[in-house]
């Protein structure tokens, strides 16, 4: 079999769930033969050796039965940074970057220090606002691979983040009168919404809260006298504007758009 013929019948196998399957089979050959896009296609008419064959085909198939990408290749991209991802740990999507350019206006407009990134999973968010400011982050997630992921990401950026396991703002309440500004892209989505194949096979702890999709937030604002005087930045999902105008009682609340349009974080300076 040449790379073109692997090729094309994984492009087959990849269009059941995919609309860029000739995009995903060439990335899976990519990754499997460790050449670049350009030299796979230079070596499009040789024959491919049959544990590539193999390793591709199992890829392709497992790309067909659903499983994101990212997971197959280990690799996901976020705020122009490559990181690692894993099955098990949330893949960072891209309207999340529009949370990170707000959070980095804030810290920029009122100079602060200390960030605290809660829910970090690959720690996409504190490790791009490290990068991108002299800030210190702090991050906390209830999963434990998310953690030692995001701390092999920071690692390999250099990025200044210091990770604590648990809930909410428990595992920070030591250095909780240092932080400033919190950020979180929480799950929020309600319990038993239906959702994407691919969607439902990352871990349920990042996407659900409650029937209603608010009871993270409705948690975290139970914890108000951790809060005061701090900035909280949020996402949420547009749906649930109403919902989330109701922390006004909490201190002044700013919503934003992400890059579609959509109004999708909310920022609260609790009072
Ligand atoms: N911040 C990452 C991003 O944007 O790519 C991950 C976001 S994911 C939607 C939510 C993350 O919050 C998951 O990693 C999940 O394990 C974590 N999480 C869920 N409930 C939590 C809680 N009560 N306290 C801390 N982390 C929580
Ligand atoms: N935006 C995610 C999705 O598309 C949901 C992430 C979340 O709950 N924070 O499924």
């Amino acid at each position: 079999m040449t790379f073109r013929e692997l090729y094309t019948t994984s492009k087959t196998l990849i269009s059941n769930a995919s609309d860029s399957s000739g995009t995903e089979a060439l990335l899976l050959l990519s990754h499997v033969t460790q050449l670049t896009k350009e030299r796979v296609l230079l070596h499009f008419d040789d024959p491919v050796e049959d544990d590539v064959i193999r390793k591709v085909l199992d890829l392709a198939q497992l790309r067909a039965d659903g499983f994101p990408l990212q997971y197959l290749v280990g690799k996901c991209y976020f705020y122009g940074l490559q990181l690692d991802i894993e099955q098990g740990v949330f893949i960072p999507r891209i309207e999340t970057e529009v949370l990170v350019d707000i959070a980095l206006e804030i810290v920029e407009e009122e100079g602060l220090k200390v960030v605290a990134d809660i829910g970090t999973g690959s720690g996409a968010i504190a490790i791009a606002i490290a990068l991108n400011s002299s800030c210190e982050v702090y991050v906390t997630d209830v999963n434990e691979k998310a953690l030692a992921l995001a701390q092999k990401n920071a690692e390999k950026f250099g990025a200044k983040v210091c990770f604590f396991k648990g809930a909410f703002l428990e595992p920070l309440k030591p250095v909780l009168n240092k932080i400033d500004l919190i950020v979180s892209n929480p799950p929020y989505i309600p319990k038993g919404a239906i959702l994407p194949k691919e969607v439902l096979m990352e871990p349920s702890e990042a996407l659900f809260a409650g029937e209603d999709g608010l009871e993270f937030y409705r948690n975290f604002f139970s914890q108000l006298d951790l809060l005061k005087g701090k900035t909280v930045l949020m996402e949420f999902s547009p749906e649930q504007e109403d919902e989330i105008e109701k922390f006004g009682v909490f201190g002044e609340v700013s919503f934003y758009q992400d890059q579609f349009g959509k109004i999708r974080f909310f920022q609260i300076k609790i009072k």
